[in-house]
């Protein structure tokens, strides 16, 4: 979604239900989620009903037709708790169903988008391969044109939502780049089409509850009506733009994070002690505390500020890396520095800055790595001064 379709007061409404289903829905069950490595069926059903399946859908397709404005402050109360509840419907919001609203053709958009939005379609969006990560150009899985469509081979790894995915949007070379591009088209598979194979689960660092697995395409048939725009040529655009796109959602999420592992720090801080004094008095536990909480405040400042760039259309390059770069750099020292202020008891599984501390340090890593993110901001900045 470029524009909102919520007016404020509406927006509102969202944000407070969405909080409060954040705090007394989940964030109690959060233990269970890390044991059960699985979001429970009540809480997946809540969110559904609750239309998080397709906040960042058009209405006119059954979303709630949020702005990315809109998006990082929903974006900052869902990274308040198991970052496995945003997973959930991450995919479908995001990376995959952002390529069928920004370059879906309207048959693809009804097909697709309304069961997207309620959640009775999850998403996966299929890009990286062995090989073909930071570099998706590099990609090596192929459609060949046939009479009555497209045959689709290829490898793809670590895809989110794999395992419980209907829908796959599938990244794949129809030509070599040349002059013209890349040479990458992409594709909507559904699960179920003969050849696909989606493999074991991966056993994660963190972000239990969320799942990822290999999908192997082995002469995969699909339709014409399955390339996406109907044209070979806006599959990397595709993926270009609806990853950067995600990389604002990201930060935002990184600062929710953030934001809960400095609160658990200054309850933590406010109340244990030692010799008798508490640990919050001491002044070197401030100061990790002030760290913290610059951390989150200039985050959620630069958020807001490159989603409103992005709605605006003034920057929707550098501005989604700055803020991806700082955002999951600041909630990596954030974590950090809540396990130190939670001393030995920070290291044991049942406290919550254990695991924030193993689920953030996911976001340093898709949707482009800190070091893609330097190289886009450098090579755009040079790229402005020669222009
Ligand atoms: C849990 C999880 C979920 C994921 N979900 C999805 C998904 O749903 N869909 C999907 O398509 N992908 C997904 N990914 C893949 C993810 O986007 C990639 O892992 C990520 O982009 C990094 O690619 P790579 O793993 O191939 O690492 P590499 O690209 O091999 O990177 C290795 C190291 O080299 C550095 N590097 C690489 N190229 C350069 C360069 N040109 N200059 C400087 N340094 C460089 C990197 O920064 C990194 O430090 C997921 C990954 C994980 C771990």
């Amino acid at each position: 979604m470029t524009t909102s379709q919520v007016g404020s007061e509406d927006f509102r409404h969202i944000l407070t239900q969405t909080r409060s289903f954040v705090r007394t829905s989940v964030v109690p069950r959060e233990q269970e989620i890390m044991d059960a490595d699985a979001i429970p069926d009540d809480i997946r059903d809540a969110a559904k009903a609750m239309g998080l399946f397709g906040y960042a859908i058009p209405q006119e397709w059954g979303g709630l037709g949020l702005d990315l404005t809109q998006d990082v402050d929903l974006a900052m109360e869902l990274g308040y708790t198991s970052l496995a509840l945003r997973s959930m419907f991450g995919t479908n919001n995001g990376i995959a169903g952002q390529v069928l609203v920004a370059f879906g053709t309207d048959e693809q958009k009804s097909t697709w988008l309304e069961r997207i939005a309620s959640g009775e379609v999850v998403a996966s969006f299929a890009l990286t391969e062995p090989g073909a990560g930071s570099d998706p150009a590099g990609l090596r899985s192929q459609a060949i044109q046939t009479d009555d469509g497209w045959i689709i081979n290829g490898e793809k790894r670590f895809i989110t939502n794999a395992p419980l995915a209907d829908l796959f949007v599938v990244f794949a070379r129809t030509r070599p780049a040349d002059a013209d591009g890349t040479g990458i088209a992409v594709f909507l598979v559904p699960a179920d089409a003969s050849g696909v194979q989606v493999g074991a689960k991966d056993r994660k660092m963190g972000q239990e509850g969320a799942w990822t697995a290999d999908v192997h395409f082995a002469d995969v048939r699909v339709p014409h009506s399955a390339l996406v725009g109907g044209s070979e040529d806006v599959g990397y655009r595709a993926a270009m733009s609806s990853l950067a796109r995600g990389r604002v959602h990201i930060a935002a999420l990184s600062v929710g994070a953030a934001q809960r592992a400095l609160d658990e720090s200054v309850n933590y801080a406010a109340t244990a002690t030692q010799g008798g004094t508490t640990i919050g008095e001491f002044q070197l536990v401030q100061a990790m505390l002030a760290d913290q909480q610059a951390g989150v405040m200039a985050g959620r400042s630069l958020v807001r500020e490159a989603a409103r760039a992005w709605v605006s259309g003034e920057d929707r390059r550098i501005a989604p890396s700055v803020a991806k770069l700082f955002c999951t750099e600041m909630v990596g020292k954030v974590a950090d520095l809540a396990v130190q202020i939670h001393g030995g008891s920070g290291y044991m599984r049942d406290v919550p800055v254990e695991r924030i501390y193993r689920d953030v340090r996911l976001l340093r890593l898709y949707e482009g790595t800190s070091e893609i993110q330097r190289l886009i901001i450098g090579r755009g900045l040079i790229k402005q001064a020669l222009h």
